[in-house]
């Protein structure tokens, strides 16, 4: 650079700083000198060490302590009932700063972004269901059986609603479930600790607003929803002054205007627009109208929620994300409401505090392995397995010579003798 060029580089930056009112000293002068120099350049001094870590804009699971005040919600499921590798259907996860974690919804396909969060899965044993259609609980079955082999050896408690008739509510469906799964469980008896292969159900009257759960300053509030037929409900959690409210899937209701005012995360269903539902997910007209407006809840109609809840946050799931859907529903939103907003997607994350609620995403690892086991299994014993008939047990090819040295590797490695089963 010529003299002449650094004089008018110079200049131009003195200027800009009187500009502005900036008074600008002869130091100052020469590190805008030595910047001008670099930019030129292209290199110089790095502004930013090339080995420290930076604050990272994503949050990488399992690598971030709450604050004792704080609230973590992450979504683990935002789609349909219809699947699709971008989304899992419903699924939240809330993780408070006291170690408590619930889970709002179990639908299919969200146990693997759940297992893509490496918590253990002793820590998410609390499920709260809001109502039985298989895109909110379709994954409970993957939750009472991976959890339980992947270190959950106690119960799944579970929470959810009446029906207007016995069967239609929460303990029958989740008693069907159990029977269902009675082949997986007595296959793995006297292999692995299947203690966790159990559940505790508490059903509540779907008709009621009432606190469902209090432990630990924890309180969830159940209420009615209005969805397809009687028997669905949406949940508040209060906790050391921070709320997060979930609809589940509802039509616009009076509860929820209630319930909602004023929370600091109000997460509301928000369907897919009627347009779309014909030419994308493939409805009649006749079923869109009916379906996209009158069952769930319009984008419009999620606007005008939260314009008069007025959330520190409000969040629209329940649509497909992406560049050809989300903004379409956003702009319907935006029709009815202009507040702080977030359309959920997978994997979305909200770590909320009195001062801040922060929105970021999650980075995850696919291929993970499971996540660490929180408390040690019972040992088990051969013994106890249920066994194969003798016409089963006599059609096993012999392959003694190559399984006996992997019995004697393991044997050497650990330190300990391990008896070759005498099948
Ligand atoms: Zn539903
Ligand atoms: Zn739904």
């Amino acid at each position: 650079m010529t003299q002449r060029r650094l004089r008018a580089v110079l200049g131009l930056f003195f200027a800009a700083g009187l500009a502005v009112g900036v008074y600008v000293s002869t130091l100052d002068g020469a590190v805008l000198l030595a910047a001008a120099h670099a930019a030129e350049s292209g290199k110089g001094e790095p502004m930013v060490s090339p080995v420290e870590a930076r604050e990272r804009d994503f949050y990488a699971p399992n690598s971030e302590n709450l604050a004792p005040d704080e609230m973590r919600v992450i979504a683990c499921g935002t789609g349909m009932p219809t699947p699709r590798p971008a989304q899992a259907a419903a699924c939240f996860l809330v993780e408070l700063g006291n170690g408590e974690k619930f889970l709002f919804d179990v639908g299919d396909g969200s146990v693997e972004r759940l297992f893509g969060l490496q918590i253990p899965t002793a820590f998410l044993d609390k499920v709260f269901l809001g109502h039985l259609h298989g895109d909110h609980f379709g994954g409970i079955g993957a939750l009472y059986v991976a959890g339980g082999i992947a270190g959950r050896f106690t119960p799944i408690r579970i929470w959810g609603p009446s029906g207007s008739r016995p069967e239609l509510g929460t303990k029958a469906a989740i008693e069907a479930m159990e029977k269902m799964y009675l082949w997986d469980l007595e296959g793995r008896i006297g292999q692995t600790d299947t203690r966790g292969f159990a559940t505790v159900v508490t059903e509540f009257d779907y008709k009621k607003v009432q606190v469902v759960y209090e432990e630990n300053g924890v309180k969830i509030t159940a209420f009615p929803a209005i969805h397809a037929i009687d028997g669905s409900v949406s949940y508040r959690l209060d906790w050391n002054g921070l709320s997060f409210v979930y609809s589940s899937d509802t039509y616009p209701n009076k509860w929820f205007i209630e319930q909602a005012q004023d929370a600091d995360l109000v997460v509301h269903e928000c369907f897919i627009a009627v347009p779309d539902l014909v030419a994308r997910y493939r409805l009649t007209p006749e079923a869109a109208l009916q379906v996209g407006t009158q069952i769930h809840t319009a984008p419009e109609a999620f606007g005008k929620i939260m314009s008069t809840v007025k959330p520190r946050m409000a969040v629209a799931y329940h649509f497909w994300t992406g560049i050809d859907s989300s903004p379409g529903v956003l702009e319907r939103v935006r029709k009815t409401y202009d507040g702080p907003l977030s359309m959920a997607k997978d994997y979305m994350v909200w770590n909320v505090t009195k001062d801040d609620i922060r929105v970021r995403m999650a980075a995850f690892e696919h291929e993970t392995w499971n996540p660490p086991v929180a408390y040690p299994a019972k040992p088990v014993s051969a013994e106890d397995r249920v066994g194969y008939s003798p016409e089963i047990e006599a059609g096993r090819w012999n392959v003694d010579d190559v399984i006996r040295p992997i019995y004697e590797e393991a044997g050497e490695a650990l330190g300990r003798k391990f008896e070759y089963p005498k099948n």
